[in-house]
């Protein structure tokens, strides 16, 4: 009898969107990347838990993509499944506790639809994330954040499905916080097994909404007109070096704004800001990259760490 093909097996389990082949250039601020092997977008829970338990079983490795906004996806595409929390429910909720307002988010909701929430709501603690692109379940897998704090200052417990399937709460104590650095048991966002938020808890205190919102305008104005908002990138491309000069500075100062390879580009605006001008592929962005780790490592002797994620097959 011949072997049970898993997609149709997996297709008789499950609800949700199942496709083969799927291009990630369409599910990455960079609009690069090639295709993954298999893409999901389950519709709900336990559809997402029936999904990762299967997957798991058969060998196959899970890499989750949210906004994309911080994701690198290299040309030949990604190995297993990606799996987006696009099609589960999104519907922020509110608890009082005491002075603080607990707010239940899952992790597919958009960062910046939280942070106009709280602010609307007279929520405050979040503005630290004004104008931060992608879903909340990606902006606490790196801690995103403008400050150095970032969601470490506000998070309460995680919800998280391992790779097993099995859901469980992760509270603020287990949680490791740094600069763009979550942990999980001692996993992060690079290593296999590193579970899917599915939905996060932050603890807010009161404030005024209309100074909230005021204070919301202003940073997305100055955020327009310091970086490359409307341009295809995954913004700051390297983390700043510790006790240094930004990484930005270093950047500008060797006089790389407007270097480019292929269709990749040091944005004129924002020299942290790698873009795709038109046309880049991975490997442009890898190779400009590149340049620039080793200008500054000669001018400097500074090596320059990325903040992107870079997923995907090397051959
Ligand atoms: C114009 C622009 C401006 C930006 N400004 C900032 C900024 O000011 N500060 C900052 O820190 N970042 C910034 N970023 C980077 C990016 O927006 C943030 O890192 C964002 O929080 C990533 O969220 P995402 O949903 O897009 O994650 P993705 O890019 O989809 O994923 C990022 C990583 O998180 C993992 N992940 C995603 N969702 C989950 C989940 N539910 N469970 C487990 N793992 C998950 C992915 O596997 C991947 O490893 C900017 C990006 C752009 C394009």
């Amino acid at each position: 009898m011949a072997a049970l093909d898993p997609i149709a097996a997996l297709s008789a389990l499950y609800q949700g969107v199942l496709k083969k082949g799927e291009p990630m250039a369409g599910h990455t601020t960079f609009r690069t990347g090639g295709p993954c092997d298999l893409y999901l977008e389950p519709e709900s829970l336990d559809d997402l838990r029936i999904a990762v338990a299967f997957l798991t079983q058969q060998g196959m490795p899970l890499t989750v993509v949210g906004g994309g906004s911080n994701l690198l996806v290299r040309d030949k595409g990604i190995e297993g499944a990606v799996i987006s929390l696009a099609g589960l429910d999104t519907q922020v909720t509110e608890t009082r506790e005491g002075e603080s307002t607990i707010l239940t988010v899952p992790a597919g909701a958009k960062t910046q639809h939280l942070c106009r929430y709280a602010a609307m709501n007279g929520l405050e603690g979040l503005t630290f994330a004004t104008g931060i692109p992608g879903t909340v379940g990606g902006a606490l897998a790196m801690n995103a954040s403008t400050d150095p704090k970032g969601f470490g200052a506000i998070v309460d417990a995680l919800t998280v499905v391992d790779i097993s399937g099995k859901i469980r709460t992760v509270p603020r104590s287990a949680l490791e916080i740094g600069y763009r650095h979550l942990a999980i048991d001692g996993k992060t966002r690079h290593d296999d097994g590193f579970p899917i938020i599915v939905e996060v808890k932050l603890r807010l205190t009161s404030g005024d909404s209309d100074a909230l919102v005021a204070q919301r305008e202003a940073l997305l104005t100055r955020r327009k007109a310091s970086q490359p908002v409307g341009q295809a990138s995954a913004g700051c491309f390297f983390k700043n070096p510790e006790g240094g000069p930004s990484a930005g500075k270093l950047i500008d100062d060797l006089g790389l704004k407007g270097e480019a390879v292929g269709g990749a580009k040091v944005s004129e605006l924002h020299a942290n800001y790698l873009v795709n001008a038109g046309g880049a592929t991975t490997a442009d962005i890898l190779a400009l990259a590149a340049r620039i780790k080793e200008k500054v490592q000669q001018a400097h002797g500074i090596t320059l760490e990325e903040e992107v994620t870079l997923v995907g097959r090397e051959t």
